[in-house]
């Protein structure tokens, strides 16, 4: 606990300068590990300020919200006996990595709509030197190639936006860029 009415929260308020709350933070922080002196702290704070090209006054300004919440706090103890029993202690559960992503499972009218009216270079595949390697496949971002039968990759262009991530991705290169011509 900080101590009187001094918080990181209120010395960087009076600094005027809501960035200086990271300096107060990592002051907590170092204070709480126990492990850096306050000589330690300063230091680190000066050279990491004067890097950024601040003020003298605005550096002092900021060794001072250091000092005071490093002196505010004290270090904590774990005593075995205040540790919660294990039952009162929350494990959190798995859960698969899609439920906490942000991913489109369903496609939804994503097919209806024909992003490929906003190329204005259009990847062409030269088959003749293609190895069917894949790579353009995997590599394009609106999953608008497919592989046939024979693994050989097609382009489907009523939605290849003709970002050409394909053409740098492919070691052969035989995908080549050409002006669109198609009219939607
Ligand atoms: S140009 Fe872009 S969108 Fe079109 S097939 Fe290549 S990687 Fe996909
Ligand atoms: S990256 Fe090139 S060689 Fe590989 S499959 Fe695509 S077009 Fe063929």
């Amino acid at each position: 606990m900080i101590s009187g009415n001094t918080s990181a929260l209120t010395i960087a308020e009076s600094l005027g300068k809501a960035s200086a709350l990271s300096v107060g933070l990592g002051a907590a922080a170092v204070r709480l590990s126990g492990l850096i002196t306050i000589e330690q702290l300063r230091e680190a704070v000066q050279m990491e300020l004067e890097e950024l090209g601040l003020d003298a006054q605005v550096i002092e300004e900021n060794l001072r919200l250091a000092e005071e919440v490093y002196g505010g706090l004290e270090n904590v103890t774990i005593q075995p006996e205040k540790v919660p029993p294990k039952e009162l202690v929350h494990e959190m559960a798995y859960d698969h990595v899609l439920l906490g992503t942000p991913s489109i499972l369903a496609p939804g009218n994503a097919e209806a709509r024909q992003t490929g009216s906003w190329r204005v270079e259009r990847p062409e595949i030269n088959y003749e030197h293609c190895t069917r390697c894949g790579l353009c496949f995997v590599g394009c971002p609106d999953g608008a190639i497919a592989l046939d039968e024979q693994g050989y990759p097609v382009i489907d262009y009523d939605h290849c936006k003709g970002c050409l991530i394909c053409l740098e991705q492919c070691p052969r290169h035989s995908i080549v860029s050409k002006k669109e011509v198609r009219s939607w």
